[in-house]
C-alpha cells in the first residue's frame, strides 16, 4: 500500500464521494474531505458555468487568426474522438472561425466508435487532418515495461504519446496556438498524482530501460523543460482553453455533436480505448484500490449535476463487465506479445511506485505548487 492512509480506517467525504482510496486526502471535523473545501475556497467564486464570454472569445479568435496570416493553418486541435474536442472542434470552426489542422495520434488501441467519431467531424468540417502513428514495437515494449515495474500509471504511454506527439508537431511546423479541450467547467478534482503523476520523461525511460527491451527511438517524447521553458518562452506557442469562455454543457453538447456530425457518445468517460478501459475499470482499482470514477463523480456532486446518493449507486456497480474485462486482458496480453497467464503473473506482482524509479516529481510538484500559487491550477495537485 502507498501513502499516509495506511494505518488510517476507512472514511468517505460526507459531501462528495472521495474516500482514503486517495492516498493523500484530508477530513475535517464534520468529516468534509480537502477537495471539497478546495472548491468552495478556490474554484467555486469563480466558477461561473452560466457566462458567456463570447466578446473574449471573439478576441481570441482574432488574435489566432492574425498569428496564422498567410499559413495553411492558424491553429492546431488533438482530436480524440471524445465529447471535449471533438466539441472544441465545432466551437473553433463555428464560433471562432478558426482554420484548424486536426492531429490524431493512433496509439494502436483507439476504438472504432473513437476513429469514427474522429472522421465524422473531421468531414462533417472539411478540415485536414494529420495522424501520427506510434511505432507499435515500441509502444507495446514500453507498455509491457510499465506492467512488469509494478507502477500505477499504465496509461502513461498513451498519455505521454498523445501529448509530446502534438506539442512537438506544433512547434516543429510553427503552428503557434494549440487548441485545448481542457476545461473547468466539471474536472474539479484530478485523480491524485500518486497515481497519475504528470508527463515524467525521466520515470518513464528509467522504467524502460530496466524491464523494457528496445530502444525508443521514435516514441514521441516531450520533458516538463522542453513543454514548460523552451516551447513556451522560446518559441512561443501558446496553448488556450476555448471551452472555458462557452457554456460548455455537455449533454447539450454531445447532443449537438450527434445531430450535426453523427457522432456518438462512448459508455464511459476516458473509456475511448481498449487500453485505458481495462487500465481504469481494472487494473487501478484492482491492483491499486483507486477508482477514477470517484473523482468523475465527485465533481458532479459538486457542479450540482448529480445527488451524492445516486453517485453512491453507481460505484455499486461494478466499473466494467467482467467478461468483456476477460476479453481485454487477453487482447492485451497478446498485442504484447506475451500470454494471459503471463500477464496475470506480472499483474499479481508487489506493487511499485515512482519513487522506485529515477524521477523528476520533485521538480514537477514544485512547478504544479507554483501554479497554484498564480491561481493557473486550483485543483488540489498532492
Ligand atoms: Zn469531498
Amino acid at each position: 500500500m502507498i501513502g499516509n492512509n495506511y494505518l488510517k480506517k476507512y472514511q468517505i467525504c460526507t459531501r462528495c464521494v472521495m474516500d482514503t482510496s486517495d492516498p493523500n486526502i484530508v477530513f475535517d471535523e464534520e468529516g468534509v474531505c480537502d477537495h471539497c473545501r478546495n472548491f468552495d475556497l478556490n474554484i467555486k467564486p469563480f466558477w461561473k458555468p452560466d457566462e458567456n464570454r463570447l466578446e473574449e472569445l471573439k478576441e481570441l479568435a482574432k488574435e489566432i487568426r492574425k498569428a496564422g496570416r498567410g499559413r495553411e493553418y492558424d491553429c492546431i486541435i488533438g482530436l480524440s474522438g471524445g465529447a471535449d474536442s471533438s466539441y472544441l472542434v465545432h466551437i473553433a470552426v463555428k464560433k471562432m472561425k478558426l482554420r484548424p489542422l486536426i492531429f490524431v495520434v493512433d496509439t494502436g488501441w483507439n476504438l472504432n466508435v473513437a476513429v469514427e467519431n474522429i472522421e465524422k467531424i473531421v468531414k462533417g468540417l472539411h478540415l485536414d487532418m494529420y495522424t501520427e502513428v506510434v511505432n507499435w514495437k515500441e509502444m507495446a515494449d514500453l507498455q509491457l515495461a510499465l506492467f512488469k515495474g509494478q507502477v500505477s500509471f499504465q496509461d502513461a504511454a498513451q498519455d505521454h504519446a498523445i501529448f509530446a506527439g502534438l506539442y512537438n508537431y506544433a512547434v516543429k511546423h510553427h503552428i503557434k496556438y494549440v487548441l485545448t479541450g481542457s476545461n473547468r467547467s466539471t474536472e474539479f478534482i484530478r485523480p491524485p498524482l500518486e497515481f497519475m503523476p504528470l508527463n515524467d520523461v525521466m520515470l518513464l525511460k528509467d522504467i524502460q530501460k530496466k524491464y523494457g527491451k528496445r530502444k525508443l527511438k521514435t516514441y514521441p517524447m516531450c520533458g516538463i523543460f522542453k513543454y514548460r521553458l523552451l516551447y513556451r518562452y522560446v518559441y512561443g506557442m501558446k496553448r488556450v482553453y476555448p471551452l472555458d469562455y462557452v457554456v460548455y454543457d455537455k449533454a447539450a453538447a454531445e447532443d449537438l455533436l450527434h445531430r450535426e456530425y453523427g457522432w456518438e457518445r462512448y459508455e464511459n468517460k476516458h473509456y475511448e480505448n481498449v487500453f485505458t478501459r481495462f487500465y481504469e475499470g481494472y487494473y487501478l482499482p484492482k491492483k491499486f484500490g483507486y477508482d477514477t470514477r470517484r473523482n468523475v463523480l465527485s465533481s458532479q456532486i459538486l457542479a450540482g449535476m448529480i445527488t451524492r446518493e445516486e453517485a453512491l449507486k453507481i460505484l455499486e456497480q461494478p466499473a466494467y463487465d467482467p467478461e468483456q474485462m476477460e476479453l481485454d486482458k487477453e487482447d492485451i496480453a497478446k498485442k504484447m506479445g506475451i500470454t494471459k497467464e503471463e500477464f496475470e503473473t506480472i499483474i499479481a506482482g508487489e506493487n511499485k511506485t515512482w519513487r522506485d524509479y529515477h524521477n523528476t516529481m520533485g521538480l514537477i510538484l514544485t512547478g504544479a505548487k507554483i501554479s497554484r500559487k498564480l491561481g493557473i491550477e486550483k485543483r488540489n495537485l498532492r
